[in-house]
């Protein structure tokens, strides 16, 4: 490589970005109603998805510009085959520091083992609810004991740390805020409670919908035990971290509705098929799957950083200007 990959990734804001974020599919096993419509959904062709070999060569690129943490998501990451080669792959990347993965838990029962034996150790493992109901009415799929199994079993492998990320939509899951708050005490897991984000591909979101990290601190200080924030921020982890004052753990709120963390993103994204987003709301892309298909590591390491340098400041969720990205979340990932 030239030495055009020195220089780190910062944009005009003055944002380094060294987190990257990759979607391996846009399938899934469930249909959250907040991320998909039940029927009818159009998956991308095999021919589109990145393969295994196209990942890797964007990733050991990527790395040259300061990329050194990898989160790996959907769709549903577990519903892609052969997953845990991948994962060797990346997890081999020399600079590669850390790398997590996000998944529903429905097939962790059967690829928690793999997956470990492959070296990850950090999931975020999606629920919403422990209530076999209201699980069935937010996913379509009658999978929570799946999930429960899963859970259990990435703790008894070694996983850690485990963190439980439940979307807080208004007037639906307000029951099981403190359930969930709970279980993770006691399965010593840190959930991250985050607000609902108008990334659903039938446009139900308004923000009356939204259940704000605010509600949620209340809720859990009052029948739980107080919470007050970690003395110690990561100013650049899209969570603020709260911690019980009776040692019980830790709590994340993601309030990208409330209180937008943009001036501190080090995030990019790539989806399924090559494209290239600077931001989870972002209206353009960049193909670079082209790139990756005929053109050289210089071509992609100078479009990495273009994208970097054109991105914006952030959401525009709370203003009249707000435009949904056309783009809808199972094909983005988390
Ligand atoms: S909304 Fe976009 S800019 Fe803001 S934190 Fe998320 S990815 Fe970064």
């Amino acid at each position: 490589m030239s030495t055009l990959a020195a220089a780190p990734l910062v944009d005009s804001f003055g944002r380094v970005h060294n987190n990257l974020r990759i979607s391996i599919t846009d399938r899934c096993n469930v249909r959250c109603f907040y991320c998909m419509p039940e029927k009818g959904v159009e998956f991308m062709p095999r021919s589109e998805i990145l393969t295994f070999e196209e990942i890797e060569r964007f990733v050991r690129v990527a790395v040259t510009l300061g990329v050194n943490k990898i989160r790996i998501t959907g769709g549903e990451p577990l519903v892609r085959k052969d997953l845990p080669v991948l994962l060797r792959k990346l997890i081999d990347i020399p600079g590669v520091n850390d790398i997590a993965l996000t998944t529903n838990g429905v097939l962790l029962p059967k690829l928690a083992g793999p997956l470990y034996d492959a070296g990850l150790r950090r999931l975020n493992i999606h629920l919403d609810t422990l209530d076999r109901d209201r699980f069935f009415h937010i996913t379509r799929r009658d999978d929570l004991g799946k999930v429960l199994d899963g859970i259990a079993l990435a703790r008894r492998l070694g996983f850690g740390p485990i963190k439980l990320n439940a979307v807080a939509v208004k007037n639906l899951v307000e029951e099981d805020i403190v359930p969930i708050a709970r279980f993770c005490r006691e399965n010593r897991i840190e959930p991250r409670f985050i607000e609902f984000m108008p990334l659903d591909a039938q446009q139900l979101w308004n923000k009356s919908k939204v259940l704000t990290a605010d509600e949620i601190i209340e809720t859990l200080s009052r029948e739980v035990a107080p919470l007050v924030p970690v003395a110690d921020p990561d100013p650049r982890a899209p969570a603020t971290e709260y911690v019980y004052t009776d040692g019980g753990g830790t709590v994340g709120f993601i309030s990208s509705v409330s209180k937008p963390f943009c001036m501190n993103c080090n995030r990019l994204r790539i989806t399924s098929d090559g494209k290239l987003r600077y931001c989870l709301f972002a209206i353009e892309e960049t193909d670079v799957r082209g790139i990756l298909r005929s053109g050289t590591d210089e071509e992609l390491a100078r479009t990495i950083r273009e994208t970097v340098s054109k991105k914006w400041i952030g959401h525009e969720i709370n203003s009249s200007r707000f435009v949904a990205p056309p783009r809808p979340m199972y094909a983005i990932g988390g």
